[in-house]
């Protein structure tokens, strides 16, 4: 039998995803996974003024290019839909009613002037801002005199001065003082629901049995098991997990540097590295390991081993994952991958031998660490696209590396057979008759070939490049040292 375990993720379309929802999604998949349950998705976007339906189609192709499939959500359905929050108001409306009739929320004539004001009155009396509830008394009279004069209302929930306490599943228990807050909308004046009442009656009427988000959303908890108790819902099980950080320790954002998925994407990055790294921060797996794949994060996660704190993201260990995820990808893999990146670089891959290709990938794909350095690694294997470097120049003009180009070239114009023999017997005879070994003899070399200093192996890169197009470079190469 499936079990009833139940989580969902719910993003708010108001932007691209951002690596910590990602986080956010992926321990509520893990989870969901993990227990033999459903992962779900629902679009969060009552909030007219903010969301964007472009977002939303890039929210989803952001998740599934991380993998994080959903088993029920906007585009797929499901038997607790509608998953987009805009087309469920008719819920919503009849909850308020149910509020409204059992005499639990009120509506609320302030301005948002007003409540500015009250606001900093507030914050200038050294006390913690919130509503101190001046339409919560209105008699009859005067709330039909306030709708009178053109005033829509908004609903705010009469907060009980009850404290308020649960047990987090990562952080244990938590206690929050009723007194502490105010008055909360849910329904704001235009009529749309509010994030705490939206989210209460949704997660209720989709059966979700655990709530897995940021510690951003500890005191929203707190509101929202208010709810629950004033509707006489059966709370789920709630987990808050810390946040992503900056180096200083400030909550990641836009200074950092990237923070969403799509621009980790577009950089190159691979989606298994992504999800690898995000799986690891903040939580630590059996061993001290590092490199897991999903199934093995699946089967070895665990809200016990989510951290408490801030986990500082660090995009050198993510670049260090996504080097090792590239060096290990199948090459054929690897090069459906490359092509926009190919492309982006100036190539057109339709015209290249896949064959030769692929062996160029084999050749340097353990130097990328991300796809879109492509272009800055196959340069070297296009006759059309080589050139000396200023440092290679310098290197080859030293009377030893001269010596060795010489002798080189000389074993290549009669060698033949093999491509690597030619090249194991073309350095054997530039050894012999230089009288020079190891750096300055391979150094000159890869200087003559690539027109670099750095770069893969030197017997891989001669193969790759062929007899001829060795001979017209190091005859580029004789002419510009005149030897
Ligand atoms: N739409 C909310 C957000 O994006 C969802 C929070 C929650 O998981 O309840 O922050």
């Amino acid at each position: 039998m499936e079990n009833k375990t139940r989580v969902r993720f719910a993003p708010s379309p108001t932007g691209e995803l951002h690596v910590g929802n990602a986080r956010t999604a992926l321990f509520n998949w893990m989870f969901a996974r993990h227990e033999g349950g459903r992962f779900i998705l629902r679009i969060e976007d009552t909030d007219e003024s903010r969301s964007d339906s472009a977002y939303q189609t890039s929210l989803l192709e952001d998740l599934k290019w991380l993998g994080l499939t959903w088993d029920e959500g906007p585009d797929i359905g499901g038997d607790y839909g509608p998953y987009r929050q805009s087309e469920r108001l008719d819920l919503y409306e009849a909850h308020l009613k149910k509020l409204v009739d059992a005499d639990l929320v009120y509506p609320c004539y302030c301005t948002e002037d007003e409540l500015e004001e009250e606001r900093q009155t507030l914050i200038l009396a050294k006390r913690m801002p919130r509503y101190l509830g001046k339409c919560r008394n209105l008699g009859a009279g005067e709330r039909e005199a306030l709708a009178a004069s053109g005033r829509k209302p908004s609903y705010r929930f009469k907060v009980p001065q009850t404290t308020i306490e649960f047990h987090d599943l990562i952080r244990g228990p938590m206690r929050f003082e009723g007194e502490a807050m105010g008055d909360f909308i849910i329904v704001r004046s235009n009529g749309m629901p509010a994030y705490n009442f939206a989210v209460v009656i949704d997660d209720h009427r989709m059966s979700v049995t655990h709530v897995i988000r940021g510690e951003d959303h500890l005191s929203n908890t707190a509101l929202q098991i208010m709810l629950y108790r004033a509707f006489g819902f059966e709370e789920p099980t709630f987990a808050h997990h810390c946040l992503i950080l900056g180096r200083d320790h400030a909550k990641l954002g836009k200074r950092h540097g990237s923070v969403s998925v799509g621009e980790f994407r577009r950089q190159g990055f691979l989606p298994e590295a992504l999800v690898n790294y995000l799986g690891l921060l903040g939580s630590s797996f059996a061993g001290g390991r590092e490199i897991l794949s999903r199934d093995e994060m699946i089967e070895a996660f665990s809200l016990s081993r989510a951290s408490k704190s801030g986990a500082v993201f660090d995009e050198d260990k993510l670049r260090w994952l996504n080097a090792a995820y590239i060096r290990n990808a199948a090459t054929d893999n690897l090069l459906r991958r490359l092509e926009p990146f190919l492309r982006a670089a100036g190539y057109r891959p339709e015209t290249l031998d896949t064959a030769w290709l692929t062996n160029v990938l084999e050749t340097v794909k353990g130097e990328l660490t991300t796809l879109a350095e492509i272009g800055d690694h196959i340069d070297l294997f296009f006759d059309e696209r080589y050139s000396l470097s200023k440092e290679a120049e310098r290197l080859l003009a030293s009377p030893g590396a001269r010596e060795v180009i010489g002798a080189f070239d000389e074993y290549l114009q009669r060698g033949e057979g093999d491509p690597g023999d030619i090249y194991a017997a073309a350095i054997r005879h530039a050894k012999e008759k230089s009288g020079v070994r190891g750096r300055d003899l391979f150094m000159p070399v890869r200087a003559a070939l690539t027109g670099k200093l750095k770069g893969p192996e030197l017997d891989r890169i001669f193969v790759a490049l062929g007899v001829d197009s060795v001979r017209k470079r190091l005859a580029q190469v004789k002419k510009t040292l005149s030897i």
